[in-house]
């Protein structure tokens, strides 16, 4: 049945071997490298936290003193960003949360565990040396290495790189996607529908989905049904682009002008696929630019983006990690007439925490993709019943 087909699996590689880094790295200011890539490994040039720090409001002590009397003389007032002087013996500080541990203490009492007399403070109770102490260096140390080059920063991480004083961050340049799309059918939202024409939502889909992967994009709207326009744009876009998307004209209708101008401005690898939806897709090169063709059906191309493209851009983009994280998740549905090839389902999260599925998993149905939570990636030929735990990929991973 599969026979002449290849599988998602085998499209994946030989896609993702072509793949290779862009070579540029620019700096860029920390404040603006959210979902950048990083080129290279950031250490830290210093301790985090820089000097040993108290975790509550409350009072430093040295526990030894605490043998004579629960009763300590306040010496001094310490607050965050001060410096406090060495502990007096026999003496308590005032001290606030981020405050430097001044030298000689060696616990901090949680102000609840204390009685504020006049210039003095009663102990409740003795604590452990060390006790409510945020020691130097505990977080991250100097020379320690805090991102890895390949990775899609996030504003976690560059909050990590500003707490240890970087302000610039080396990143691959972006890479530059150009898309477009085929289909005398098509118009856009605003102009008038006439009849036979449909409007041309997989410019948003995928536009959209562009700008998640964080790529510069050309977007050179819709390109007419016919061979010497389609190798214009092509030739276009080579001479722009690091990799050029589009969308429909890959199937072997007599409208489909994709695959013969991709033969005729540069190859074209592969381009039947056994999967659902999704099985024309085509993968060739055109100069230097990558050539990635989907099929025109909106959900089969939003799928085939996700599954091929996705990766491809990461890689190209610099990103180490580029396989989706999958979960197992219960199937609250019965799929009892599996496709003889693999099939990425249209499912959601109900309130039990197991999966829906979309009553209609017809590949022209894009309704199916906005309800989802994600796609259930079920294996060639494999009836699903209620209750068994399959492979989802929320889109959540997916759009990272
Ligand atoms: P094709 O791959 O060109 O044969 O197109 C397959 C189906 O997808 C046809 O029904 C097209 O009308 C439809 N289609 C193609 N391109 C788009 C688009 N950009 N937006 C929405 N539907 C499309
Ligand atoms: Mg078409």
């Amino acid at each position: 049945m599969n026979q002449g087909l290849l599988s998602v699996d085998e499209a994946l590689e030989q896609l993702l071997s072509g793949a290779r880094a862009v070579s540029e790295v620019e700096e860029v200011p920390t404040l603006e490298a959210t979902k950048r890539v990083l080129a290279r490994p950031q250490r830290s040039t210093m301790d985090v936290p820089p000097m040993d720090n108290s975790a509550m409001d409350g009072y430093a002590v040295r526990v030894s003193d605490l043998q004579s009397s629960m009763k300590l003389k306040v010496s001094q007032r310490i607050m965050a960003g001060m410096v406090g002087k060495p502990l007096e013996p026999g003496t308590a500080a005032r001290i606030f949360t981020g405050a430097p541990i001044p030298p000689g203490a060696d616990a901090v009492v949680m102000q609840e565990h204390c009685e504020a007399e006049k210039d003095a403070v009663l102990i409740k109770r003795v604590p452990k040396p060390g006790a409510w102490i945020r020691l130097s260096g505990s977080d991250i140390r100097k020379g320690g290495e805090i991102l890895a080059a390949g990775k899609r920063l996030l504003p976690q991480d560059t909050g990590l790189a500003a707490s240890v004083g970087i302000k610039a961050l080396p990143v691959f340049r972006k890479v530059r996607l150009g898309l477009f799309f085929t289909g005398d059918e098509l118009v856009m939202p605003g102009e008038p529908l006439a009849p036979g024409r449909i409007y041309n939502s997989n410019r948003f889909t995928l536009r959209g989905l562009a700008e998640i992967f964080g790529c510069e994009l050309r977007d050179y709207g819709i390109v007419p049904d016919n061979l010497v326009a389609t190798r214009e744009m092509l030739r276009r876009a080579a001479a722009e682009c690091d990799v050029i998307v589009t969308s429909g004209g890959v199937s072997v209708g007599e409208a489909d002008y994709v695959k013969p101008a991709v033969e005729a401005e540069g190859s074209l690898l592969m381009w039947r696929i056994a999967m659902k939806p999704g099985r024309p897709l085509a993968f060739g090169s055109v100069r230097k630019a990558f050539f990635i063709g989907l099929p025109g059906n909106p959900v089969s191309s939003f799928v085939t983006f996700l599954i091929f493209v996705r990766p491809f851009l990461l890689k190209t983009q610099g990103v180490t990690e580029v396989a989706p994280r999958a979960i197992a998740a219960r199937a609250d549905f019965d799929w009892p007439q599996p496709d003889a090839r693999r099939e990425f389902l249209r499912v959601k999260w109900n309130a039990q925490g197991g999966l829906e599925l979309y009553p209609t998993q017809d590949s022209a149905v894009l309704t199916s993709t906005a309800w989802a939570d994600g796609l259930v990636d079920n294996p060639a030929g494999h009836a699903i019943g209620r209750g068994e735990q399959v492979r989802f990929l929320p889109y959540a991973e997916l759009y990272w």
